[in-house]
């Protein structure tokens, strides 16, 4: 089993540099599978797509940024991908489910309810012209566990979707196994230092806080967080921080991309 480490999606928020969205490919046999996935080509091409989100996220000109062309660029074509996972469906880590139509796309079924259910929040917070070409949506209720995590989603012996809520309410962690090891993506639940608690530098720690739509459920999240970072046998990696180091585990197997 291979994993890369992809961006597929930068961003240049206000005074922030460039900040990466980070998908994992995982290859394994003829499964292949990717833990979110980022902003499709047409995106880069064209951010009104996104509409409003683009002044925020203010993406750079680079559709080879994309999950197509990441998979392209390990020699890998569309109807390779078969399954993505989606730790949550905002646009810059759901809306690249367009490119594959024939996929099927994990996510916690809270998270697809409440993308539905039209309230102020969700049409300020999804974007559905991105869901709008009859995705194979496999919504997880959550009834499993995972190494004393309630609630989690098998998909399969070595993938495993981990509620962590607080950012949106269906927010999840994807954990898939590696040898002895989890390697741990944890999407948007927190881009400070997992194991200390200290926050992110600007504007990750201002971002946090802006876009928490379920404060209440955070404190949880934070401590199972803890929990799991200060396992020998778990390596974390969210969403728009490179890790400082690749965890030693899975180093050999992972690339970082090409910036
Ligand atoms: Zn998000």
């Amino acid at each position: 089993m291979t994993v890369h480490l992809f961006d597929v999606a930068p961003l240049r928020p206000l005074g922030g540099g460039e900040v990466p969205t980070l998908a994992l490919v995982v290859v394994d046999g003829d499964r292949v599978l990717a833990v979110d996935a980022g902003f499709p080509a047409s995106v880069f091409e064209d951010p009104t797509l996104i509409g409003f989100e683009r002044f925020f996220l203010r993406l750079p000109h680079r559709p080879e940024a994309s999950l197509l062309h990441r998979l392209e660029s390990i020699g890998l074509r569309r109807e390779d991908l078969t399954d993505i996972v989606l730790t949550h469906l905002h646009s810059e880590h759901a809306a690249g489910i367009v490119d594959f139509p024939d996929a099927a796309v994990h996510v916690a079924a809270t998270e697809l309810e409440t993308s539905r259910s039209g309230s102020l929040r969700a049409r300020i917070s999804y974007r559905s012209r991105f869901f709008a070409h009859g995705p194979r949506w496999r919504p997880h209720a959550g009834t499993g566990e995972w190494l004393g995590v309630g609630g989690c989603s098998w998909i399969t012996d070595d993938v495993v979707l981990v509620p962590l809520p607080g950012h949106t309410v269906g927010h999840c962690g994807v954990a898939v196994r590696h040898g002895d090891a989890w390697l741990l993506h944890t999407g948007d639940a927190g881009y400070g230092d997992p194991r200390t608690g200290a926050p992110a530098a600007f504007p990750l720690a201002q971002y946090e806080r802006i876009s928490m739509a379920a404060p209440d459920l955070q404190a949880t999240t934070r401590e199972t967080l803890r929990l799991l970072a200060a396992r020998d046998d778990v390596h974390t990696v969210s969403s728009h921080r490179y890790p400082p180091r690749l965890p030693l585990a899975v180093a050999e197997a992972t690339e970082r991309s090409p910036r």
